[in-house]
């Protein structure tokens, strides 16, 4: 397979990714339906092969399982999801916190201070704010300058959004902490300090992901 090909496939292969979470994260498809890889396909007027790609990448992720006989369906949460999701989540914003604390999060303060206000906007839907909130904390973690670290983070707050979706993690926004204030405190801090305003920020209660 020649490069080009390659990333054709891994194009289409994320287009199939975005549109089958999406299909998932707004209740469209529940925990234990079929998936129909077929549809999809038909769907998006892409062949069978970029589904396949993103169903091995939903699988990773923990959305979509697939079973001998029963073929691949949403997969169901366990108890353990949630704590594991909580852990990674916070190794992940910690770890990041070090590397964007100061001057890298100041500088890209004008676009973070948009995604904050509509975290805090009340005539948005929670799915929205939560969508926004995770928006937020992604800008931030990427600001950090690690690709796999990004990488990961994605993957582990997709799974929030579904454990969302499934009810067992609360859909808050984290109000309880102003996300503005939050970015002027990350704007002036040393990396230590940074690391333990985001922990403070991620185990409050009330946000999408509780201690
Ligand atoms: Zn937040």
């Amino acid at each position: 397979m020649s490069v080009t090909r390659s990333r054709f496939v891994v194009s289409l292969g994320q287009k199939a990714y975005e549109a089958i979470s999406s299909a998932i994260l707004a209740g469209e498809l529940a925990p234990g339906d079929p998936l129909d890889r077929k549809a999809f396909a038909d769907r998006l007027q892409i062949s069978l092969a970029p589904v396949h790609t993103a169903v091995s990448q939903l699988e990773a992720d923990g959305l979509l399982v697939t079973l001998p006989r029963r073929g691949t369906h949403v997969r169901g949460y366990r108890a353990e999801d949630v704590r594991g999701h909580e852990v990674v989540r916070l190794a992940l914003e910690t770890a990041a916190a070090r590397l964007y604390a100061g001057s890298p999060v100041a500088s890209r303060c004008p676009e973070l201070i948009s995604l904050s206000k509509q975290i805090h906007d009340g005539r948005l839907t929670r799915m929205e704010r939560s969508r926004a909130d995770i928006a937020f904390h992604l800008a931030l973690v990427e600001t950090a300058g690690v690709a796999m670290l990004t990488e990961h983070f994605k993957r582990v707050m997709n799974l929030g959004l579904f454990l969302a979706a499934c009810g067992v993690l609360p859909m808050g926004m984290g109000q309880g902490d102003d996300h503005t204030q939050l970015l002027d405190d990350l704007s002036h801090a040393t990396p230590d300090e940074a690391e333990a305003r985001i922990r403070t920020h991620v185990m409050l209660k009330g946000t999408l992901h509780p201690p």
